[in-house]
């Protein structure tokens, strides 16, 4: 029975639409193929499986993405680029590998995809920046951040008709001060960290408590009650869970993924908590539909919850919103 005294569950689910412009410093076409190629045909699968159990999700999409030609990608650049000390991260250095469009090159076009997530209902196209921008490198400055913000808003306006307002940083890097340039391109919600320190430091340590922390959970509960802060004008939808790519060499260890997941989901559900869950399309490139039915589990077992506490699915922009409505009643 559902309980009407108390705040209902959220259910929150984001992806980090990228392609290879997330992964070129460490990838190239040729070692991410299957990968790239999978993703495209998951992102279809994926739509029909949210659609099929009403799951609303925030696609957080690299603005190169949306381009349908390199002369029209150029044209969107903005004249202030960051100029990482590490020079092989900064997306702009990789035009010559880039095709003439879509048709000749699906690493780094998706225009026919966004036009699709578009007409699915309940899913919100977000920004995951222009370039897959890194705030915390050195050589990037504030300045080059908001340039970046300003190409994403321009080129969603202008190719989808969408005002982005829910951002999601590259690696999450999420810093503090910046969030008021969030603020002033038009993105109210954000996607920060969990608490636990293993999600805030890029240590070998910290990876190894993240890697552990999928099957097991050693690092505390990762569902949240979300607060508007009135301070930042941008509401933090946090990240609790990766949903990692189907691991072969450990197949042993994948019952334990899901099941861990539906347990953070019935707390969050019976605690009125938020569950955030995330992932990128490339990770179910691979082993897609042994990834789908994983995903189907643990949306059917969403709908349990949901009929059982009233937990609710929502996209990053709806959950801050009912945040704001509820503050605005308060006051
Ligand atoms: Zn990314």
């Amino acid at each position: 029975m559902k309980n009407s005294n108390k705040q209902n569950g959220t259910f929150v689910i984001s992806l980090d639409f990228e392609l290879l412009w997330g992964v070129h410093d460490h990838e190239t076409k040729e070692s991410f193929r299957q990968q790239i190629l999978g993703a495209r045909t998951a992102v279809d699968t994926m739509l029909k499986l949210f659609d099929r159990h009403q799951i609303h999700a925030t696609w957080g999409i690299v603005g190169m993405l949306m381009a349908e030609s390199k002369e029209e990608l150029q044209s969107y650049f903005p004249t202030l680029k960051p100029q990482y000390e590490k020079a092989a991260l900064s997306s702009y250095g990789y035009m010559d590998d880039v095709g003439a469009d879509e048709q000749n090159d699906e690493f780094h076009y998706a225009h026919s995809l966004i036009k699709k997530i578009q007409e699915y209902p309940n899913q919100e196209i977000a920004s995951h920046t222009f370039s897959h921008y890194y705030c915390k490198q050195p050589g990037q400055t504030k300045e080059t951040f908001e340039a970046d913000l300003y190409a994403a808003q321009r080129i969603a306006k202008e190719k989808f008709g969408v005002e982005l307002k829910s951002l999601i940083l590259p690696r999450n890097h999420f810093v503090g001060d910046y969030i008021e340039s969030a603020c002033k391109a038009g993105f109210c919600v954000v996607r920060g960290n969990p608490k636990s320190f293993a999600y805030n430091k890029s240590s070998m340590l910290a990876r190894v408590f993240r890697f552990v922390d999928t099957y097991i959970g050693i690092c505390g509960k990762k569902t949240f009650v979300m607060k508007a802060d009135a301070n930042i004008q941008a509401v933090d939808v946090k990240a609790s869970t990766l949903f990692r790519k189907y691991n072969t060499r450990l197949a042993f260890l994948e019952k334990y993924k899901v099941a861990h997941i539906k347990r953070e989901m019935k707390y969050a559900a019976k605690n009125g908590e938020v569950y955030h869950l995330w992932w990128h399309p490339h990770n179910v490139g691979e082993n897609t539909a042994l990834c789908m039915a994983q995903l189907g589990e643990i949306f059917a077992y969403y709908q349990t919850l949901q009929e059982k506490y009233g937990f609710d699915s929502k996209t990053m922009y709806e959950a801050a919103e009912e945040i704001r409505n509820e503050n605005s009643d308060v006051m």
